[in-house]
């Protein structure tokens, strides 16, 4: 007969140090079992069967695997639906209790209510921690209690509020000795998840502090590398946005507002729906006439727009799974306003291609970008792609990494005039904000 258990449940949080569910399940309980479930209602819309995050998180389960075995317990990995997997685990375990961490998503709210359902038809409490975020929900709120809407005044009360908060690092080192003791098992193979492996190389862990130091005056250049390229680190939670913040705060502030900026999208997110659900967060702005042509958005997919800084930014991705954030906005912005395209369909090719996608900051991105967003650029803001490469490409060392056709006659004629295009984007957004 198996002992009674306790599970912690990991999702996007994949690291043993400073986690704040596991801290809780080890420093409460006795023979804590850590799970990860590959959901097959996530793996069965990831259409590459590379997919690098797959990997991602392939390569990083056999790290924590090795964590554990390393105290005499083990991670145990599953496939299929959480629901399946929970009701197995009732048959197999006397479950006392289940750890878990706060998931903000429209799917992972979801997921969360149904098992924690499931669980206390079983008279097993749930119990999930924030962890991914430093504030959630309506800890930064406005005076009326209502949750902010525009990042300023979010981020002057996010700072006011973050000593005060006494949010702390959650040393779980001294409580693995409450780890479930199990014979250590085998990963089970990418292959048996209907997955392969990618050659994408990921980026380390720690950017140099370098980077953090000069990231102010070099963060919006592209040829540079100027930012930290934690976006994949913070999506799997490799690393933990409480260590990230202390480090912001002795180094850079600037880099302590983007953090922030994933902070207030989380909240977002959680806080509107709405926005799960595909509609535009300001809801006039589903009123406009997108042309959605298909062969322009196909030209916009492949980087051959004829506008050298959108189709460099493209193909970037489309070759690492990363975009640099000024060329993300540029891309997005010629996509709805330029082709007059509908940004879902954008939203959806950057989510099917970026290494750090992550629902709340790309929504984020693209309804800032399309202006429908919460605190978004008005619609007139169109970005002149001509200017922008003058401003933060001016030798086009960016742009000659990934068009090296730039000057041959291969490289094609630019799909639209800037001012035609310019001119009918005004005219289609002023018609669908008159409605
Ligand atoms: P750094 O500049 O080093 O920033 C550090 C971290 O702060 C990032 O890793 C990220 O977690 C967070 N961050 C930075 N800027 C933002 C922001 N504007 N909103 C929310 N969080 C931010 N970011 C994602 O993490 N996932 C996405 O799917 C995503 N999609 C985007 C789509 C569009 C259209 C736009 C305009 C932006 C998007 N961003 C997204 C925000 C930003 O571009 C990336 O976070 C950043 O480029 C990642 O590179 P980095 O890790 O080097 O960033």
């Amino acid at each position: 007969m198996n002992h009674p258990i306790t599970i912690f449940w990991y999702r996007r949080d994949l690291r043993t140090n400073d986690n704040t569910g596991l801290y809780h399940a080890l420093k409460e309980q006795n023979n804590v079992l850590p799970i990860f479930i590959f959901d097959t209602s996530i793996l069965h819309q990831l259409q590459d069967k590379k997919d690098a995050r797959v990997s991602f998180i392939h390569q990083t389960l056999e790290q924590l695997k090795k964590e554990f075995q390393q105290q005499g317990s083990d991670l145990k990995v599953f496939h299929g639906d959480p629901i399946d997997i929970f009701s197995q685990l009732l048959q197999h375990y006397t479950i006392l209790k289940v750890y878990t961490n706060h998931d903000y998503e429209g799917y992972g709210k979801k997921r969360d209510a149904a098992i924690k359902a499931l669980l206390e038809k079983n008279q097993i409490p749930f119990n999930s921690f924030k962890d991914q975020v430093i504030f959630e929900r309506r800890e930064i709120c406005k005076d009326d209690g209502l949750p902010y809407t525009i990042f300023t005044p979010y981020s002057k009360k996010w700072k006011s509020t973050l000593e005060a908060s006494g949010y702390r690092e959650y040393d779980t080192k001294p409580f693995f000795v409450n780890l479930y003791q199990q014979l250590p098992e085998k990963l089970i193979p990418l292959a048996d998840i209907g997955f392969l492996p990618t050659s994408l190389p990921f980026p380390k862990p720690f950017a140099e502090r370098s980077v953090l130091q000069n990231y102010t005056k070099e963060r919006d250049f592209p040829a540079i590398r100027g930012t930290s390229h934690l976006g994949i680190h913070l999506r799997f939670g490799t690393i933990s946005i409480r260590s990230l913040v202390q480090i912001a705060l002795q180094v850079n502030e600037t880099f302590l507002n983007e953090l922030i900026w994933r902070d207030f999208y989380q909240m977002i997110c959680d806080q509107f729906p709405h926005i799960n659900e595909g509609l535009a967060f300001k809801k006039q702005y589903d009123f406009i006439q997108w042309r959605d042509n298909p062969a322009d958005f196909e030209k916009w997919c492949a980087g051959k727009t004829g506008y050298p800084i959108v189709d460099a930014g493209m193909r970037e991705l489309n070759e690492t799974g990363f975009m640099h954030n000024r060329v993300r906005m540029i891309v997005a912005s010629f996509l709805t306003k330029h082709l007059l395209i509908d940004w879902r369909l954008g939203e959806a090719y950057f989510a099917q291609k970026l290494l750090d996608f992550d629902f709340a900051a790309n929504n984020g991105g693209w309804q800032w970008a399309s202006s429908s967003g919460c605190d978004a650029a008005p619609y007139f803001r169109i970005f002149n792609p001509t200017l922008q490469t003058k401003r933060f490409d001016p030798e086009l060392k960016y742009i000659r990494k990934w068009v090296p056709e730039l000057e041959t006659m291969d490289y094609p004629a630019p799909i639209v005039v800037h001012e035609f295009a310019r001119k009918r984007c005004l005219e289609v957004y002023a018609a669908a904000l008159k409605q």
